[in-house]
């Protein structure tokens, strides 16, 4: 047996889990017909992301199969992984089980061992940044996901007519071009950047696209050779394309960070336990506000491995307490950079930055993201909290909650499936340790409001229901012993 062979007797066997444990299980939620004419959708997937993909087989497991997943990027392209993402591994320990959703054979040591033999997984270090999305590929595959890649959510509107309360989402597709589908749910599994937007410190703006990119958009590392490139952040993005650059053959590469010190530990890597995981969503909201204010005071060290990738060059040299404060064009048409430790010249600037929460930034939620309630609307001193204040105040099943009385009524039916959920209900929805505890938890609550949406639907099936379980025949010569019930 080769390993394609081995890999198809893997998919059997997770069919094979799937029957055993009855799944799917049969759709249970009454068919609605949208203003079109047509069955409206229970709920739009959009992301077919890791997020997407957990959220997608804990709809189905649960019986809510009239969905569908979209993403905007082509098939094997969702996801930072083979985009914006410049380490050689993962961050995470291989050994976390991440999407399997407690099925032995849908995690990734199985998809490895089945391809690479059982010694070869001892032997594993981290696992490779592009393995990982070969990885979410075979799963989406092995749990029948039917991602619709290539289709992009460009707008939401709500929609309250005949056929009751709705979104309305407009949709584009690099082959099948404009769609409008109607969804009495919204999952928003758009990742990290989904809700946020590149950190731009206001120095930088003018210049951006001009030598000076964020990593999101920076150029490949082709496009450093030979030059003198400065790094501004100490994260871990700062430092992967600092790595980037000097495989690119820079010429040399500064990593400037304002801090005094390099963060050495990841706080939140502490806080994966179940008590954490279930507990968290139920702690007051300073509580909550105050973990992540502590956590990301804290700093979060970039990995050892990326910082030992970068450190194998002499042409690298790493300066902290050097906040720049003035930038200025050469007449070389170079990059002058004043900070407290010197003046660096320099031909491209690449800022590992991260991202920051804007719910006004994307499109698709023009007109709505106003109308979301932020922690700022919550705690006390909001200022207090910087931009943590931004990320929206969700409800426990992940729908956003409205602001004031005049939000679309639908608000609470659009569910926040991304890292932007982190302040409300912890870690639930961004990184790999807990997708499947967030995804169980997010399809028990779209299960819940279907059905609380066709409350009186549901009843009327109950008293519908006349299935017999005795034919009248069990007891000799009582043909007929129950009474007629009105
Ligand atoms: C560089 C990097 C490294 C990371 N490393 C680790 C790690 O080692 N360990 C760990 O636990 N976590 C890690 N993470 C965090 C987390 O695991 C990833 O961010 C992961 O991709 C989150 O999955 P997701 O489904 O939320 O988002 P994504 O994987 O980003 O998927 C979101 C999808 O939504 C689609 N989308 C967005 N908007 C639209 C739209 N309007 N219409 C249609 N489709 C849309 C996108 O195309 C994308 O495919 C890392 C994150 C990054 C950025």
């Amino acid at each position: 047996m080769d390993e394609n062979d081995n890999l198809q007797a893997l998919e059997r066997a997770i069919a094979r889990d799937f029957e055993t444990l009855n799944l799917p299980v049969a759709n249970w939620v009454p068919e609605h017909t949208g203003p079109d004419g047509k069955p409206m959708l229970d709920v739009l997937v959009v992301g077919g992301g890791m997020c997407g993909l957990v959220a997608a087989l804990h709809l189905r497991r649960l019986g809510v199969h009239n969905i569908r997943v979209i993403d905007g990027q082509l098939a094997g392209l969702e996801g930072p992984w083979r985009a914006f993402a410049r380490m050689e591994t993962l961050r995470s320990p291989k050994h976390l089980t991440g999407p399997a959703s407690g099925v032995p054979n849908l995690t990734f040591r199985r998809w490895y061992e089945a391809q690479f033999g059982a010694p070869a997984w001892q032997t594993l270090g981290y696992i490779p940044r592009e393995m990982w999305a070969d990885y979410l590929n075979w799963y989406g595959r092995a749990t029948n996901s039917h991602v619709e890649n290539g289709i992009q959510l460009q707008r939401l509107t709500e929609h309250d007519g005949k056929s009751g309360l709705a979104w309305r989402a407009e949709l584009q597709g690099s082959e099948m071009g404009a769609e409008t589908v109607f969804a009495r749910m919204i999952v928003l599994a758009t990742g990290r950047e989904g809700l946020a937007v590149p950190r731009i410190p206001a120095l930088f703006a003018p210049l951006r696209g001009q030598g000076i990119d964020h990593t999101g958009d920076a150029p490949e590392r082709a496009a450093m050779k030979d030059c003198d490139v400065a790094v501004v952040g100490l994260g871990a993005s700062a430092f992967d394309y600092a790595a980037e650059a000097l495989e690119g053959g820079a010429h040399s590469v500064r990593i400037l960070g304002r801090s005094a010190v390099l963060s050495r530990i990841n706080k939140a890597k502490q806080v994966g336990y179940a008590g954490f995981l279930h507990g968290f969503p139920l702690l007051s909201d300073t509580e909550k506000a105050d973990i992540f204010k502590y956590i990301f005071a804290r700093g979060v060290a970039p990995p050892r491995g990326t910082v030992q990738r970068v450190m194998r060059h002499d042409n690298v040299e790493l300066i902290l307490e050097a906040p720049i404060s003035e930038i200025v064009r050469t007449r070389e048409g170079r990059l002058s950079l004043e900070t407290p430790k010197g003046r660096f010249e320099v031909d491209r600037v690449v800022l590992g930055t991260g991202y920051e929460i804007d719910l006004d930034a994307p499109e698709y939620l023009a007109g709505i993201g106003n109308h979301i309630r932020r922690w700022r609307d919550t705690l006390p001193e909001p200022e207090v909290y910087g931009e943590l204040q931004e990320f929206p105040y969700l409800g426990q099943g992940f729908q956003f909650l409205p602001v004031a009385s005049n939000a679309p009524a639908a608000l609470q039916r659009l569910l926040c499936f991304n890292h932007a959920a982190m302040l409300s209900l912890g870690n639930l929805a961004n990184d790999i340790p807990a997708v499947s505890e967030g995804g169980d938890r997010l399809a028990r609550h779209i299960a819940a409001t279907l059905y609380l949406l066709d409350k009186k639907i549901h009843a009327g099936m109950l008293h519908a229901y006349e299935d017999p379980e005795l034919l009248g025949d069990e007891i000799p010569g009582l043909t007929a012993w129950w009474p007629e019930v009105s």
